[in-house]
């Protein structure tokens, strides 16, 4: 006889009554899909390993209201919760670890407000950036937020692990584009920021969430800053003879004030990989493309300046054919064909950020520690340098294992081995454990590590929040 699942429905009737019966979900295939995402080690081991953590029940509200009553049905019950935006994260921030309820945002999609005199929009959290981006510029606004994970993640994920999108080098991270959130605490009570930032009414209570990792409380709603669709961007491609002229020149194209929206320098292998592969590129070296947007005079005043310190520093003029066609494609890279999400291949990104005068070198100890410490595994290190600022850079160092253990216990720990060697030449020579990806699981070990201080700190703060530990266990070196 086929089983039906009734007893297990019966449990969650209380929810049933919460959002509706149709948004509470069972079903196994719903429950596979909520259990991974987009992290190497949660899709190797999903096909390894017998009984992989899966939620109970996958629960999809519609308003602040609704999660506010889910969240005390789960303090209630002693159920572990926590929320899922678009599930693309990947460092295993949305795995169920300890099973219990999957609050999905998904339909927490809303535009509430537009301001056109302020330039602000209010929304629910569980947007897509896809769809947000869209409705604003069918009215002739922009958010600037372009990540490469735009068309699958929503608003609240990109809070949640304070994401970084291309034009950071003028528009900066998530947490420069949102002037208030509203959250559900883990006691089931409602949190507003204040209604402007910039302010001394106590501390900006706010900045607690950016970064959290849905282990503090789940965002519902958001206010974020939105500007007008520029008058004119451009893009143009410089071809540097090595990494450390690349990096010298777009550290003085920051320093100096100009105001690139995009600066990205890829790194020799990063190069090759991307632009000659993808782009046709004859050329050897390292491509720095650089953007520039807003009111057309201001942006050619910029473009000239930003061009000649590029020329000082011997770049060699692209022009600007390669450079759109990168902006035109610029997700591409990302996802199968060009990407290896889809290979059986072993791989991870470690993004991280610190200043000009360490970046240098965490990179060539990362690039070093992985060629050579992994020679025997034939591991491939590459980078490209993405978000700028006046103070320093970031990174984002790919390795890559076409080849490597069969037996599982084998693969994870050389996994492991290699995360040990790059997150440790980061946190030892001045950088942090991760830029934009957030920690999740993957990166747990490693917030002691980091600061110790910092680690007691958010200790203190999530024991005073959630006493159970029964959102989101497990996340952010946070809870086992
Ligand atoms: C191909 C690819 C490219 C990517 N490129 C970028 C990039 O350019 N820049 C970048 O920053 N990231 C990038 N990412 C990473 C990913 O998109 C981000 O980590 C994003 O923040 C995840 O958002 P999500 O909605 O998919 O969140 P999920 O994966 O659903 O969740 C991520 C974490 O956020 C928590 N969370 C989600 N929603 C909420 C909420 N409303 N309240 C509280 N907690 C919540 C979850 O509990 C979990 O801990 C990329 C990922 C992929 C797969």
């Amino acid at each position: 006889m086929k089983k039906c699942g009734c007893f297990e429905k019966n449990q969650w009737y209380e929810l049933e009554k919460i959002v509706g019966s149709e948004y509470v979900i069972t079903d196994q295939s719903e429950k596979d899909v909520q259990s991974i995402d987009v992290w190497w080690m949660t899709r190797y081991c999903f096909f390894q390993q017998e009984n992989f953590p899966q939620p109970s029940v996958i629960v999809f509200p519609e308003n602040t209201d609704q999660v506010r009553k889910i969240v005390q049905f789960c303090l209630i019950h002693k159920i572990h919760y926590l929320a899922r935006g678009g599930g693309a994260g990947d460092g295993g921030g949305s795995i169920p670890l300890k099973g219990g309820l999957v609050i999905d945002l998904k339909r927490m999609d809303k535009i509430i407000e537009l301001n056109e005199r302020s330039l602000t929009v209010r929304v629910q959290a569980g947007i897509l950036q896809k769809h947000l981006e869209e409705f604003l510029n069918r009215k002739g606004y922009t958010m600037n937020h372009f990540p490469a994970s735009f068309n699958t993640s929503a608003l609240g994920g990109f809070i949640s692990t304070n994401g970084t999108g291309v034009l950071s080098s003028k528009y900066g991270k998530i947490s420069d584009m949102v002037h208030q959130l509203e959250v559900v605490l883990p006691n089931g009570n409602l949190f507003k920021s204040l209604p402007v930032r910039l302010h001394s009414t106590g501390p900006d209570y706010s900045r607690l969430f950016f970064g959290a990792e849905g282990t503090f409380g789940i965002i519902t709603e958001a206010l974020c800053k939105i500007h007008y669709l520029p008058e004119k961007r451009s893009f143009r491609a410089f071809l540097l003879s090595n990494l450390q002229k690349g990096i010298e020149a777009g550290r003085q194209i920051m320093v100096k004030g100009l105001n690139p929206c995009l600066l990205r320098l890829y790194d020799e292998y990063d190069t090759r990989h991307i632009l000659q592969k993808q782009y046709g590129l004859e050329k050897e070296g390292c491509v720095l493309i650089i953007g520039f947007d807003g009111m057309k005079k201001i942006v050619e005043a910029q473009e000239e300046v930003a061009y000649s310190i590029l020329e000082q520093n011997e770049g060699e003029d692209l022009g600007e054919k390669l450079a759109v066609n990168w902006w035109d494609n610029r997700y591409r890279s990302y996802y199968p064909p060009l990407d290896y999400i889809c290979e059986p291949w072993m791989t991870a990104v470690m993004d991280t950020v610190a200043p000009y005068e360490k970046i240098e070198t965490i990179y060539w100890e990362m690039k070093k520690g992985v060629e050579e410490g992994f020679k025997s595994w034939n591991a491939i290190f590459h980078a490209h340098f993405s978000h700028w600022y006046d103070w320093g850079t970031s990174f984002y160092p790919t390795f890559l294992l076409k080849d490597f253990p069969s037996n599982p216990h084998e693969a994870i720990r050389l996994y492991n081995q290699i995360l040990d060697i790059c997150v440790q030449a980061s946190i030892q020579n001045g950088g942090v454990v991760n830029e934009h990806h957030g920690i999740g699981m993957r990166f747990n070990r490693f917030m002691k590590d980091v600061s110790e201080e910092n680690y007691q700190f958010s200790q203190i703060i999530k024991k005073a929040l959630d006493p159970e530990s029964l959102l989101n266990p497990g996340k952010l070196g946070l809870g086992e």
